[in-house]
């Protein structure tokens, strides 16, 4: 059946609260007409209009086996038709729950116990904060409740989470963040680095200040480290060298939990299964969504560690059940999705492709764009890359933001097929395709920006 164009996007105007959306030019009609999603295939999604766009970003870098996977559609179907909803509480479970969470504890990194269902990146972040005080509490620590997060983390934007992203404009009117949050510095070297520094020496110094830090708040009143293997939506930034080794030292030191959030990195992106194994991250808690359902579902879960876990089971006596939970906790055609999903992963071993394409994307943008004028740095690891520009490549100068220069080179890429992301901290081009992304594909990503770069470059020179 063919859409009403004119009639879904006056619908859509009068009605829809789109996040992360002018609300003033939408409603006037300066931002234009909704774009209209409809089908998606591979790495391909068309519109209403007929315009085929390779989504260089797997949706928001969730679609992860791609658009169309017809067996996770029918595992959807199955479990619907089989039970649409049944609740986890009380000890109830379903038969996909209960696979999949075995199947994520024996997946997981590190000694993982138990898996707390979501349905969003935020609300597992949420839970991980109120675990982190809950662990504290049983353990007669009642003081041990900051956690810390990092400028440029992204974490979700729920009342906590949106504390933990460290991203003011997610702030701004929103009353956050909550004083129970606390920031340290970004694992940027390429912004963050002193004249001379060497990426270690740059590590280094994030350590000791992390070291400084809980030091001056007293390593009593600091609960628990929040981070991305993988900086995401504060820019794709890889960390530096030895800095996972650094900062992990100084959170064993002062006995302070580590919750590592992969809700990008988790399932293949990096081109491990999780971001952690590719980084000798050891976490206590483990946030994974998207690739989880590949956004097919939404599904996010809490990992918990043997550590974390046997307190609250040691404290169970004293305090009765763990009240936390949602109606849609643990779904059962959530658990379903994920099924499919994991088995696609698996058997065509997504982080194996992620590595492996992944390295030649990783060329390919080096190689294109590292040298132009305008770019400052080009970075990433396995299916996640950035391309960050700059006015002045020698002093490091930003572009003056009213050029809105990521932002136009985003849109020009988008006129040519490809959606590629402005990332909201600096004029960052970012890409995250879909994990099945074959090597003539990134040439076809890598080729449609170069001529959006070159055409904004241009413009700007
Ligand atoms: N954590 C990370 C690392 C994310 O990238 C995101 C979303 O992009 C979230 C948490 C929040 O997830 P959601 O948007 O599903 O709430």
């Amino acid at each position: 059946m063919a859409i009403n164009i004119k009639e879904i996007s006056e619908k859509d105007k009068n009605s829809v609260l789109h996040p992360f959306t002018h609300l003033k030019d939408f409603a006037t009609g300066k931002f234009g007409e909704p774009t209209i999603i409809e089908t998606g295939k591979g790495i391909r999604i068309q519109d209403a209009n007929g315009n085929q766009f390779i989504d260089g970003f797997a949706g928001m870098y969730c679609v992860n086996v791609g658009y169309g996977r017809t067996e996770v559609a029918e595992a959807i179907s199955r479990q619907a038709y089989r039970l649409a909803y049944y609740h986890c509480y009380a000890a109830h479970t379903t038969d996909e729950l209960a696979i999949l969470s075995d199947r994520l504890v024996k997946m997981a990194p590190g000694k993982m116990n138990k898996i707390f269902y979501g349905m969003s990146g935020s609300d597992a972040n949420e839970t991980q904060a109120k675990l982190v005080w809950y662990y504290n509490n049983l353990r007669g620590k009642p003081n041990k409740k900051k956690i810390i997060a990092r400028e440029r983390g992204y974490h979700g934007c729920s009342v906590l989470s949106g504390s933990m992203t460290g991203m003011s404009f997610y702030h701004d009117c929103m009353d956050l963040p909550l004083p129970q949050i606390v920031r340290t510095g970004a694992p940027h070297y390429y912004w963050g680095c002193n004249p001379e520094e060497t990426e270690r020496e740059f590590s280094a110094r994030r350590a000791v200040e992390l070291d400084q830090l809980i030091e001056r708040l007293g390593p009593d009143n600091v609960g628990a480290f929040i981070a991305e293997p993988v900086l995401g939506t504060g820019g794709i930034t890889p960390p530096p060298v030895g800095y996972w080794e650094a900062i992990q030292a100084v959170l064993k030191k002062h006995d302070v939990l580590l919750i590592a959030d992969e809700v990008i990195t988790g399932f293949g992106r990096t081109g491990s299964m999780f971001g952690s194994e590719r980084y000798g991250i050891e976490p206590d808690l483990i946030t994974i969504a998207k690739g989880l359902t590949s956004g097919y579902f939404p599904l996010s879960a809490a990992i918990v560690g043997d550590k974390v876990y046997k307190v609250l089971e040691d404290g169970a006596d004293k305090v009765g059940a763990f009240s936390h939970g949602y109606t849609y906790s643990g779904h059962p055609i959530g658990a379903a999705t994920a099924n499919a999903v994991l088995d696609i992963v698996e058997r065509e071993n997504l982080p194996a492709n992620a590595r492996e394409v992944g390295a030649y994307f990783q060329a390919q943008l080096k190689e294109k764009f590292a040298q132009l004028p305008i770019v400052g740095e080009v970075r990433g690891v396995g299916l996640m890359g950035a391309i960050e520009f700059v006015a002045d490549r020698d002093k490091k100068r930003r572009f003056d933001a009213s050029l809105k220069v990521g932002a136009r080179i985003s849109k020009a890429a988008r006129d040519r097929g490809l959606i590629a992301r402005p990332m909201p901290h600096g004029d960052i081009l970012g890409f995250a395709p879909p994990l099945v992304t074959t090597k003539a594909e990134v040439d076809d990503i890598v080729s449609i920006a170069e001529s959006a770069v070159r055409s904004v470059m241009d413009e700007l020179v």
